[in-house]
């Protein structure tokens, strides 16, 4: 068993290692960036992951949503949960078939160590920011648009919310490419596996932004914005 884990090992010790297999984290949204991340945590022997969306695979997914090329048209969640098997048998891989909203939040984040935003419109970003809030547990946000993204880490009670600086509004729908999806999910994993580990650096209050234009890449400080909903009744 440790010896699929043992080029990863050197990076993460065999007590981070531990730590990723005795972990339970919540996939939030199955779509590109959920693909990603669900990929690279399993393969890399996260022990349990939630795995929630309601939509089924279309058409127009299928640039980014590589997990479900060829399959049929079963709900992502499950779909998902057959992939993360394959690649990890020791994995338990848990689907629900819901979208995340204010009732169901609670019982969606049951028992997860860590949540992992791969939504795709603020409205729901914000139910699962006040969800892991009063939770108290950490969330990794990631979000893409076009060539544009950006990943942060909120921790409860220590660093500004999503609340803090996103705007509620939701564009239409937004341009995306896998392989750009591919970059902000790969980033969305690596700060999960250092969260959980307790190795490097995360991006705790602080904004990455990378435009694959370009590949100008920048990191700024997040401040609690005063007033904030979501601040205030956590606090
Ligand atoms: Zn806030």
């Amino acid at each position: 068993m440790q010896g699929r884990y043992s080029r990863q090992i050197p990076m993460i010790g065999e007590d981070g290692q531990e730590c990723l297999i005795r972990s339970k984290v919540a996939v939030i949204g199955c779509g590109g960036l959920g693909c990603n991340v669900m990929t690279q945590l399993a393969a890399a022997g996260v022990g349990e992951m939630i795995l929630a969306d309601k939509d089924v695979p279309s058409e127009t997914d299928l640039n980014r949503q590589f997990v479900y090329a060829g399959k049929g048209t079963a709900p992502k969640a499950e779909l998902a949960a057959e992939w993360v098997r394959q690649i990890s048998e020791s994995t338990k891989a848990v689907p629900m078939n819901i979208d995340l909203d204010k009732r169901n939040a609670a019982s969606v984040l049951k028992g997860c160590d860590i949540a992992v935003d791969c939504l795709d419109n603020n409205r729901t970003r914000l139910i699962l920011n006040a969800a892991v809030l009063e939770k108290g547990i950490p969330l990794i946000h990631g979000a893409a648009d076009g060539p544009l993204g950006q990943v942060t880490v909120i921790v409860p009670g220590e660093t500004a919310c999503l609340e803090c600086f996103l705007p509620e509004a939701d564009p239409g729908t937004i341009p995306a490419m896998g392989a750009v999806v591919s970059v902000i999910g790969g980033i969305e994993a690596a700060e999960t596996v250092k969260m959980i580990t307790g190795r490097g650096r995360p991006l705790k209050g602080n904004l990455l932004s990378v435009n694959a234009g370009t590949w100008e890449i920048r990191t700024v400080g997040l401040r609690k914005r005063p007033g904030c909903d979501a601040c205030s009744r956590n606090d």
